[in-house]
């Protein structure tokens, strides 16, 4: 049976689909409301599976939150590819097989909410956040124009206001951005378009080089977005830090004066309020001093560090971020919000408008009353995502009190978590612990290939799908990352993870003792 309304498709052995076509009404009444029946067969379909995946997803987040779920099921590309029917092929396929597929997609993918997730700069789950995402891709709006997102335009420029009011920007403004890496890009522009306007339209012609300044603990976006911006990458100085992995401020004039003496110049300086690698955060009030005298563009990169703000007890990590020209936050990360959730703050009302808007988009921006609620004047997206509806929903739920609950248990956890591996004779702290990030590594009696031992433990702990934990290299020595970011963790679960890691390094130091004698 085929008409322009409704087409019904005959598969061997299956019910029969459907698919509504639109259009149609008109074209005699039987077609019409035999229509409307199957619509209501589809409808009916529809909402057993969405019931059904929803079981389904409760039950996924339910078993990450019990002891021996492990964190991931891994599989090596091969394997999965036998495993998973990933093949696109040129006939659909029932809509109702798609459970399947999600439920392949969930039992092969990481856990980010289980608590030995602790890989990366975010971990666990929001449910308030986890219910925006829901209505946000329900509603599918989009950020350029009020007219187009209403009520989600409001609602970011809330959470931006919110944000700015913490930072200390009196009459600012912002925007929610992909990730504290664009954040980062986005604020490159907004300080080469305040030293260098002429640039938007005419191009890069100077003489003199530009560099920027950040110091050898800040995030790798820098590079990526001197890259982007033109300024290259080589132009990116990076400036000494201490052992605790602290911005030098006396390294960085001497920095500025050396680039001002070699024929280039300086203009932009770009802070880190809790680095990626370490959690330490940079003196802001010295390093603001010194972008006020070299008259440079004072970034301040809180990806990390942002939700520290929501903190009174540790709020002054940040002392002085209220003086700085911009800031990145990633509400993802100490916040706990879904990915992806970034803002950038600028001190001033309009420099994204100018540095970001551009001619042409007269089809998108009309003038009328409410263009100044068109937040897309002062993107580098054209479409952009509602990434400000999940955390304006967890904002209103936990509250910021609840917010400054979480974020000191958090430092309180891993003081806990530093103390046990400065106390624990096989494990050794390899730096200062001045947050939520602890470096250490496994340190048995007599070892001697401590790099090598850790990596393999390390494998082995992801593999076996116990603990997610991720490594880096600081002076050539390998540590182990720990992130206390997952606001689920107790002090039993760092107990537990320090006696995996203890437990699995002897596995592996003994199997290597056997092996060593057998040749
Ligand atoms: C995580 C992080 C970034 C990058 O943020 P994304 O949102 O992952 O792009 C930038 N800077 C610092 C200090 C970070 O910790």
């Amino acid at each position: 049976m085929t008409s322009g309304f409704l087409k019904s498709e005959e598969v061997p052995g299956r019910r029969h689909r459907f698919r509504v076509m639109g259009g149609g009404v008109g074209r005699g009444h039987a077609v019409y409301f035999f229509g409307m029946f199957f619509r209501e067969i589809l409808m009916k379909e529809r909402q057993e599976i969405l019931v059904g995946l929803l079981g389904r997803v409760f039950r996924y987040l339910e078993e990450a939150g019990r002891p021996g779920t492990p964190v991931v099921d891994y599989q090596a590309p091969e394997s999965l590819r036998q495993k998973m029917d990933l093949t696109l092929g040129a006939e659909g396929l029932p809509e109702g097989q798609l459970l399947q597929l999600c439920e392949d997609y969930l039992q092969y993918s990481v856990r980010t909410g289980h608590r030995f997730f602790m890989n990366q700069l975010f971990s666990g789950f929001n449910f308030p956040a986890f219910l925006g995402e829901i209505v946000t891709a329900a509603t599918n709006g989009s950020m350029y124009t009020y007219e187009t997102a209403p009520v989600a335009t409001l609602v970011e420029m809330e959470v931006v206001r919110r944000m700015g009011e913490l930072a200390g920007f009196q009459n600012g403004n912002g925007l929610i951005v992909t990730g504290g890496s664009n954040a980062n890009l986005v604020a490159l522009l907004c300080a080469r378009h305040h030293l260098f306007p002429d640039i938007k339209a005419k191009g890069i012609r100077m003489r003199s080089p530009m560099v920027i300044f950040v110091s050898d603990q800040a995030h790798y976006s820098f590079f990526k977005a001197a890259n982007v911006v033109g300024i290259g990458s080589d132009n990116v100085v990076l400036v000494k830090s201490d052992r605790a992995g602290c911005m030098i401020p006396e390294e960085l004039d001497g920095e500025i004066r050396q680039a001002v003496q070699n024929g280039k110049t300086p203009f932009f300086v770009g802070a880190t309020a809790g680095t990626t690698v370490m959690g330490s955060f940079d003196p802001l009030p010295a390093i603001a001093g010194i972008c006020e005298t070299h008259g440079l563009w004072f970034h301040v990169d809180a990806s990390l560090g942002g939700g520290f703000l929501l903190s009174p007890r540790h709020r002054d990590l940040l002392k002085g971020c209220n003086l700085a020209d911009s800031f990145t936050w990633d509400a993802h990360k100490l916040m706990g919000i879904p990915l992806m959730c970034s803002v950038l703050l600028t001190q001033s009302r309009d420099i994204l408008y100018h540095a970001c808007s551009s001619e042409g988009g007269d089809y998108l921006f009309h003038d009328y009353d409410n263009a100044d609620f068109d937040l897309g004047t002062k993107s580098l997206q054209c479409a952009r995502r509602v990434d400000a509806l999940k955390l304006w929903l967890a904002w209103k739920c936990i509250g910021d009190r609840g917010y400054a609950e979480r974020i000191d248990r958090l430092v309180e956890l891993a003081g806990y978590a530093t103390h046990k591996i400065a106390s624990h004779p096989q494990l050794e702290l390899m730096r200062p612990v001045q947050s939520i990030i602890a470096c250490f590594r496994y340190r048995p009696e007599g070892a001697t290939d401590l790099n090598g031992l850790n990596l393999a433990l390390r494998e082995r702990l992801a593999t076996e799908g116990k603990v997610l934990i991720n490594y880096t290299h600081l002076n050539g020595e390998m540590v182990l990352r720990l992130v206390v970011i997952n606001p689920d963790l107790t002090e039993r679960d760092l107990d537990t993870l320090f006696e995996t890691i203890v437990g699995t390094g002897e596995e592996l130091a003994l199997a290597a003792a056997r092996a060593d004698e057998k040749s």
